[in-house]
């Protein structure tokens, strides 16, 4: 980690030893107390420049420097990253704001932005010398996981909570895993996906209290920002459950604009699901994480104990951002509207962030004339089931005689 400076806590702000997995900060008694990697800039700035980017190849290994890795020949050739971007213009003005760009994320291998945390997380295992790699899921982290174990040849163990979706479920088999289905909700697998990885000394890729993962999520953001570089959008939406993704995009864009590969800081909204929207609640109250019990369709974004909000808080605020909360019905018109509009089929969780660029107009918190940039978070292939409930039935007819 030669570009790492320091581990943080993002609660005492007192530095931390790095853990070999997942962990919190040790002094704080505080199951929430994520860590967070600090990076020497200055160092980083002489090695990432628009030149030296130009000569490297399109995934996010290009961006080493600024993960908590050592470069490594064989994993930076697993595909990761690089997703395009794209204009959506009747999106736009559906939505009401004068443009609207999408970064399709549901192009990575697995179909989902978590391959960006799960490729840094797998890395990182098989560095420090782990036999099994867990992780707890409603689905993307873990068919993301197994994805990559597969390719790197390390065993997992995934916990997914009884509801994930099939498409899911099977991505994890196709994959190889040891596939364990939890009796309960995301928030039990997690916890019991912490204990068998105490127990059994796993590498434990839970994303929130492994301070790894997230910088792998940065990504997004470091792309956003090369791919727009001159064109920055005035705000970058995402869709928000444990917090770690709209973090580390948060952070991508800030580390970009700190190198001086772009101009311009974007503003970061956050999307929940309204039945499920514990951070934005404690951004908008300012207070402490409010219970939540409420669930979503919007499986990906369906936590209702976040671990990572304080990050996700500390990041948004930092590039001016804010929060806003959208109906299940919402989301679902989303994803219609989003196929039918621009071309782009997106899974619940993901379609979250297209309403909530529309909620975010019409409440005023995003201005007509801005420029926004959405990221997709995942293939709609992901949830057969939603999108058939609202897609319509294709009309029979009978073959020529
Ligand atoms: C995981 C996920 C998110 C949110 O990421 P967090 O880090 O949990 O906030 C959004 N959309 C999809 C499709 C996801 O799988």
């Amino acid at each position: 980690m030669r570009f790492v400076s320091r581990l943080v806590c993002i609660v005492c702000g007192k530095e931390a030893q790095p853990p070999k997995s997942a962990g919190v900060c040790p002094a704080c008694n505080d199951p929430f107390a994520i860590l967070d990697v600090e990076y020497d800039m200055a160092k980083v700035a002489k090695s990432i420049s628009p030149e030296s980017l130009s000569n490297r190849p399109l995934n996010h290994w290009r961006y080493h420097e600024l993960l908590p890795i050592e470069p490594d020949e064989d994993a930076f050739a697993w595909p990761v990253g690089w997703t395009p971007i794209t204009a959506a213009p009747r999106l736009a003005a559906w939505a009401g704001c004068r443009r609207l760009r999408l970064k399709d994320e549901g192009k990575n291998p697995t179909s989902s932005l978590k391959d960006r945390a799960s490729s840094v997380g797998v890395l990182h295992a098989v560095c420090n010398g782990a036999t099994r790699i867990a992780c707890s899921s409603t689905g993307n982290a873990g068919s993301s996981c197994a994805g990559y174990a597969a390719m790197a040849g390390l065993a997992a163990t995934i916990f997914v909570p009884l509801r994930a979706p099939e498409p899911k479920v099977a991505q994890l088999l196709i994959y190889g895993a040891d596939v364990r289905r939890v009796r309960g909700t995301y928030a039990q697998a997690y916890d019991l996906c912490s204990a068998e990885c105490a127990r059994n000394d796993w590498y434990n890729r839970n994303c929130a209290i492994n301070p790894y993962l997230v910088e792998g999520k940065k990504t997004c953001g470091l792309e956003i920002a090369e791919q727009t570089a001159g064109a920055e959008p005035d705000w970058v939406a995402v869709s928000v459950g444990d917090g770690c993704t709209i973090a580390g995009i948060a952070k991508g864009l800030m580390q970009m604009k700190e190198l001086g590969l772009i101009g311009r800081l974007p503003r970061v909204l956050g999307v929940q699901a309204a039945s499920v929207d514990p951070v934005a609640r404690a951004f908008g109250q300012g207070g402490p994480l409010p219970p939540c019990d409420g669930s979503t369709v919007a499986d990906g974004i369906d936590v209702a104990v976040p671990r990572n909000w304080r990050k996700a808080i500390k990041y948004v605020k930092a590039t001016g951002g804010t929060f806003v909360s959208v109906s299940d019905e919402e989301i679902l018109e989303a994803i219609k509207t989003t196929g039918r509009l621009a071309g782009v089929f997106a899974e619940p969780g993901a379609a979250a962030g297209v309403a909530g660029v529309k909620a975010a107009v019409a409440k005023g918190l995003i201005d007509r004339s801005a420029d926004v940039l959405a990221v997709v978070t995942g293939n709609g292939l992901k949830d057969i089931k939603t999108a058939m409930a609202i897609a319509g039935t294709p009309s029979e007819v009978d073959p020529l005689p």
